[in-house]
């Protein structure tokens, strides 16, 4: 069983991530499950989110593509790297 892990939800933050991997070895040594969500689900059950039931710290989307530059530098475009409308001027060193 191949459980999807922190990595495999982008639109969560980083701190909700890193819950989801710390709880696969409670996954592994718990009952069988046949659900591949089952990470996810623990830290649902015992809110264990930033939010308590959600995920209230979500990353940014990029203000040019909608896409996920902020949090992904190496593929972000052009638009954003280049800030050519100075969206995040105030963001930006
Ligand atoms: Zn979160
Ligand atoms: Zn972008």
């Amino acid at each position: 069983m191949d459980f999807l892990t922190g990595k495999d939800y982008p639109h969560l933050c980083q701190e909700c991530q890193n819950t989801i991997d710390s709880v696969m070895p409670l996954i592994e040594e718990g009952p069988d499950t046949d659900d591949n969500e089952a990470p996810i689900m623990l830290v649902y059950d015992h809110g264990m989110f930033c939010g308590g039931h959600e995920c209230v710290n979500k990353p940014k989307k990029c203000l040019y593509c909608n896409g996920n530059c902020p949090n992904d530098e190496d593929h972000a475009c052009d638009g954003y790297l280049g800030d050519i409308d100075n969206l995040y001027k105030d963001e930006k060193e």
